[in-house]
């Protein structure tokens, strides 16, 4: 973990709330399975039932962005996923991204989907979260953010219930999403099997890819793991 910055390091301006820096391996989406430094942004506004990042709600220490980028170069690998909690929450996220593209990392951003989207750097695959009812923030979905996904970018959906399912189903219909970018679903830990998400998702013949989070079949989910 890095040092606290103190007041005097870096201009206010500079200065982001970190939760911690820690290199495992990416559990999900296009990168799983590649050694990854996780920055982990404090604070979120939402609060989806199943949250296992609860953690970084409050607290974290300010770090400045050099001293940020120096604790990423110290693991010694190239891909870094900004995290949170919710990072866009944090208006100099942005900053950070653009830094962390300029050093040559292959970057992606985990993002809850109910921030815009729109000034993240274009070298970052954006990782969108749609929330389905199943999590209790379905209101928070900022839908503007469709129709700005690329090829590059990658959306999320955790399902909770065949309902949840559905829904989602219909979404990724209705938006057209597979011809965007990558589309995954994972199933709520405890809350749907994941052998009846997959037969769904075969049977509906669904343009989506199924996932199990790899760092909770690793680690069950420990905190800097
Ligand atoms: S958006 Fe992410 S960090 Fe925020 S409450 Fe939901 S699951 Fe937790």
């Amino acid at each position: 973990m890095i040092p606290a910055a103190s007041e005097a390091a870096a201009p206010v301006a500079d200065r982001l709330r970190i939760t911690e820096i820690f290199l495992s391996l990416q559990g999900e989406a296009r990168d799983a399975g590649w050694p990854t430094v996780f920055v982990r942004l404090t604070g979120c506004p939402l609060r989806c039932q199943y949250c296992d990042t609860a953690y970084a709600f409050h607290g974290g220490e300010w770090h400045d962005i050099d001293a940020i980028l120096a604790e990423v170069a110290s693991h010694g690998v190239r891909h870094v996923c900004v995290t949170g909690g919710e990072p866009l929450a944090q208006k100099r996220c942005i900053g950070l991204l653009r830094r962390l593209c300029d050093a040559g990392y292959t970057v992606s951003l985990e993002t809850s989907g109910a921030l815009d989207i729109g000034e993240v750097d274009p070298r970052v695959s954006r990782v969108l979260d749609i929330k389905t009812p199943g999590s209790a923030e379905v209101h928070r979905n900022h839908w503007a953010n469709i129709a700005l996904l690329t090829p590059h970018d990658q959306v999320k959906f955790v399902i909770c219930s065949r309902a949840d399912y559905e829904w989602a189903r219909g979404i990724v219909h209705e938006h057209a999403l597979a011809a965007r970018c990558e589309v995954w679903f994972s199933p709520s830990k405890s809350e749907v099997d994941p052998g009846a998400l997959a037969d769904w998702i075969v049977a509906d013949r669904l343009p989506v890819r199924f996932q199990l989070q790899l760092h909770k079949l690793l680690w069950n989910d420990e905190p800097g793991r």
